[in-house]
């Protein structure tokens, strides 16, 4: 645990993997951004790996004003070890009051090390950060400029705000696409550091021997166009339905949780609080109860059109364009409708 150190700047892990930065270290660089703004404090980078130097000035363009690089041959693969350690020396020597990381399979691995080595205390999950006060009637006292860490909780039936007053750096993980991307300015600048290791063989428990990586089937955050079906779609073979559609409209097909489990298409088609968040131009529900969960994933769609044949489904609440009926009769018609057009 470091001292409370409200002058510390607001800390992203830039994840990378083989030379290249994935995505949702970008988009944490955005609300890092305003976050350290609102405090006004510095925001800061942490680049671990190999041969990554290079990675430092796309850092600055997304919005870090520092980046602290660890290079090491050491350090070339991701492992929790390792990366804990480096970091752990890291924000000892800085004291950061805020640090967020992806909820990426990474992220989700080295967050709660490094929170245990250093005491602090860690949200994970979040859906939104915030900068606010938290007034504790027990102590007749205000805790100015914390991190409200926010999130779903039992089972998303309730937004928890969860606050860290003593226990710092203010730690939390974010799911990627929660948090939009930054329009990158090609012309910003930052201080790039070039940071000392103390790192060897022993702190690396695992030898790589090989990696095999295997990429996503579909990119549904990159779709302009996502059409989703759920469990009143009713089959593997009528889910035929919804993918006749995406590929009509040259879009992608998602799905609900209940779809997925119920084997109607692969887990990386999935919409919501547990799958993927998208914010695509137009987003169409087929067969989709509206479930919160659900809605966690796709209600920032510029437009959504929803297909159910009960009209009290909640789906329709976020809806801007309401289809009373059977999907059965009605997704055929859109699908003969927009080829006609074509
Ligand atoms: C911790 C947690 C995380 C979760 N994460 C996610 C998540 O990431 N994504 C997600 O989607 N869910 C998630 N869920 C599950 C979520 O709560 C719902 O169970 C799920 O979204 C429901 O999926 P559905 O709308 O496909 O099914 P249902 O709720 O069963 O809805 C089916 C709908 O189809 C309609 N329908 C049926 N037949 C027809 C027809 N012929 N024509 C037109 N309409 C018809 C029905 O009226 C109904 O509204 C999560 C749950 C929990 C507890």
């Amino acid at each position: 645990m470091i001292s409370v150190n409200p002058k510390g700047e607001v800390w992203v892990f830039a994840e990378q993997h083989g030379g290249k930065l994935e995505d949702i270290g970008l988009e944490l660089l955005g609300r890092a951004r305003m976050l350290g703004d609102k405090l006004g404090v510095k925001v800061g980078a942490v680049l671990i790996g190999d041969q990554i130097k290079g990675l430092a000035e796309k850092l600055c363009q997304y919005g870090a004003d520092s980046v602290y690089v660890l290079e090491n041959p050491l350090l070339e693969h991701y492992q929790t070890n390792s990366y804990a350690k480096v970091i752990d020396d890291l924000i000892h020597k800085y004291q950061p009051q805020i640090m967020i990381y992806g909820a990426s399979p990474c992220g989700r691995d080295l967050a709660p090390r490094v929170a245990s080595a250093i005491k602090a205390g860690l949200t994970a999950d979040c859906t939104d950060l915030q900068i606010g006060d938290h007034e504790s009637k027990a102590e007749g006292k205000t805790y100015k400029n914390l991190l409200l860490q926010i999130r779903p909780a039992f089972g998303g039936n309730i937004i928890a705000t969860i606050i860290n007053y003593d226990r710092w750096p203010q730690m939390a993980t974010v799911r990627e696409g929660v948090m939009q991307m930054p329009i990158p300015d090609v012309k910003r600048k930052g201080q790039i550091f070039a940071e000392k290791i103390t790192i060897q063989q022993s702190d690396l428990p695992v030898e790589i021997i090989r990696e095999h990586k295997q990429g996503k089937k579909v990119n549904l955050k990159a779709s302009r166009i996502v059409v989703a079906g759920g469990a009143g779609v009713g089959s593997k073979e009528n889910f035929r339905l919804v993918w006749d559609l995406a590929n009509a409209l040259g879009g992608s097909p998602g799905a609900t949780r209940a779809a997925v489990d119920l084997g109607f298409i692969d887990r990386d088609h999935q919409v919501g609080q547990t799958g993927t968040t998208v914010r695509p131009s137009l987003y169409i529900a087929i067969g989709i109860s509206g479930a919160i969960q659900h809605q966690a994933g796709m209600s920032d769609s510029q437009k959504i059109i929803a297909i159910n044949n009960d009209p009290t489904a909640p789906i329709f609440d976020v809806a801007h364009y309401k289809i009373v009926g059977d999907l059965n009769d009605i997704v055929p018609k859109m699908v003969k409708a927009i080829k006609a057009r074509v």
